[in-house]
């Protein structure tokens, strides 16, 4: 069972019921699933699929992630997803929300610590995905299901950002499945 931070609870939430899809239930991501009740819950709640029985984003389950990210409150839902990645779910009625204070300070921050991790930290905001590195932001627009999100170092040593076919033989480097992207090194 996934020990969750000590007085933090989902109350009256529901973001993640929003800015995530999930294949059990038939409702696009970016558009509230036909099962929440906005703001109180879920209306199936003892029938839920599982992924929504074991699904904690990271401010119920992270204690170094301060308050101000109640996702209620930052309209913006913290994922670790691949084992590898921590993406930050903005809702898409306000794209723009992770840019300001102090959220965007914590996700850079964050970026700092991930990559040395060997971790990739993006934001999806509605349509669009941005790979967060220390120095700079990598606008990368829509990425298709059929595409991985690779960052990595370029061979001047900078960081940079790519999406590839999820058929590409350089993610098989990556090992275990993660056909989704991960850290490569990039040309
Ligand atoms: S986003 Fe987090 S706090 Fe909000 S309802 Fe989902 S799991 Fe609970
Ligand atoms: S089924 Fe319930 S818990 Fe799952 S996304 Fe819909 S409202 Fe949220």
């Amino acid at each position: 069972m996934v020990q969750t931070v000590h007085g933090r609870t989902c109350a009256s939430c529901t973001l993640c019921c929003k800015v995530l899809a999930i294949p059990e239930v038939p409702t696009p991501r970016d558009a509230w699933c036909g099962n929440c009740a906005v703001g109180k819950g879920c209306k199936v709640y003892e029938q839920r699929p599982e992924p929504c029985r074991t699904f904690h984003c990271g401010y119920l389950i992270w204690d170094a992630v301060p308050d101000h990210w109640f996702p209620a409150r930052a309209r913006i839902v913290i994922v670790s997803e691949l084992g590898f990645r921590i993406n930050f779910y903005v809702d898409a009625s306000q794209p723009g929300r992770w840019r300001e204070k102090p959220w965007y300070d914590d996700i850079k921050a964050l970026a700092i610590r991930g990559i040395a991790d060997g971790r990739q930290v993006l934001v999806t905001a509605g349509a669009r995905v941005f790979a967060i590195f220390p120095e700079r932001d990598v606008d990368l627009g829509s990425v298709a299901p059929d595409e991985a999100v690779v960052t990595g170092r370029r061979p001047d040593g900078s960081w940079g950002a790519a999406k590839v076919p999820a058929s590409d033989p350089r993610l098989a480097q990556l090992g275990g499945g993660l056909s989704l992207g991960g850290l490569i090194p990039l040309q």
